[in-house]
């Protein structure tokens, strides 16, 4: 099928970016990697009547770490880069390992974090760990600049707190300790395919032995990702086991609001959710030890 149809723009900064779409109205949208937009448009889901196309603007996809190991990736990287790059694998192994879940290579080669974010789908792989993270997100529009955290941006299916014509300018990532136990993990029909479930985990261990701060978040398992604060009341302040991981595993059914669609039953959610953080919890304790 054919989009319906749209003036393009390419543009080679972000002001040009945010005064060009306030000049052409709350029908024009952003392009990044096109990933999900062009495929929305070809089935007409989408019928933007302008495109502004951010792939010129150099500053977009600029990727820098702090000397505290904070680390700030525009909203332009490449989800291919996040799954290759070795410094961003250092600054936070999380996002390389969630990263390569995403679709097939072709795609990551192409769609950004900013698109993926900005996009939505409650069962993307960024989102999640943008939310497990606590990661801050940078947004720039005509009336300025402003920073509103990832548990803050989402608001339903396909929906943030994006204002009419606001850019994600770039995602900030905290300062990722050297021994925290991480994992991700996900279940989808085939390999590339969006997540039917998956969990992201990270915990961090005081001097005895116990958790003192960890933070889980689900995918496909709401209208947004959502983050896990039954299974992380469990685990902190306890020694890591499988039978805490366990316990824990079985907390998170209150936390996730799980919906029937033509690839998995609601239940079948809610039980692979449960497998998941059990799994996960598991695997980051692992990978430590
Ligand atoms: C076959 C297929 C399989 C896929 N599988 C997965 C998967 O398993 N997991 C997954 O997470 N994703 C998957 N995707 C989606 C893919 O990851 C997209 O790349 C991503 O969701 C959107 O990123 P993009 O850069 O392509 O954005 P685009 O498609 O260009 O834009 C998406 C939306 O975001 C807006 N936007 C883009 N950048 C910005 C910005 N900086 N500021 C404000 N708004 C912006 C656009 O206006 C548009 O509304 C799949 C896509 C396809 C085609």
């Amino acid at each position: 099928m054919k989009p319906s149809r749209f003036n393009y723009y390419a543009v080679d900064s972000i002001d040009a970016a945010i005064s060009l779409i306030a000049q052409q109205g709350e029908d024009a949208r952003f392009l990044a990697g096109g990933q999900s937009l062009v495929p929305m448009m070809n089935f007409r889901v989408a019928a933007p009547t302008a495109l502004i196309d951010l792939n010129g603007v150099p500053e977009l996809s600029n990727v820098r770490i702090d000397n505290d190991g904070a680390l700030h990736i525009g909203a332009m990287a490449r989800t291919r880069q996040l799954e290759t790059d070795p410094e961003i694998a250092e600054a936070n192994p999380l996002i390389a390992v969630a990263a390569a879940y995403v679709a097939h290579t072709q795609i990551r080669n192409r769609g950004t974090i900013g698109g993926s974010l900005a996009h939505a789908d409650p069962a993307a792989e960024l989102p999640g760990i943008a939310l497990v993270c606590d990661a801050e997100i940078h947004l720039r529009g005509l009336s300025g600049a402003r920073v509103i955290e990832a548990a803050k941006f989402f608001d339903g299916v396909f929906t943030t707190a994006l204002a009419d014509g606001e850019l994600i300018e770039k995602l900030y990532f905290p300062p990722w300790p050297e021994q925290r136990c991480w994992a991700f993990q996900e279940i989808s029909r085939r390999e590339g395919d969006f997540a039917l479930v998956g969990i992201a985990a990270w915990f961090d261990m005081d001097a005895s032995g116990a958790i003192s701060d960890c933070r889980l978040a689900a995918i496909g398992a709401g209208d947004t990702p959502l983050l896990l604060d039954s299974p992380a009341q469990t685990l902190t302040g306890s020694v890591p086991s499988d039978a805490l991981f366990e316990k824990a595993a079985e907390t998170v059914a209150g936390d996730i609001a799980p919906f029937d669609d033509i690839h998995a039953s609601a239940d079948y959610r809610r039980e692979v959710a449960a497998v998941l953080v059990a799994r996960t919890l598991k695997t980051a304790w692992e990978r430590r030890r």
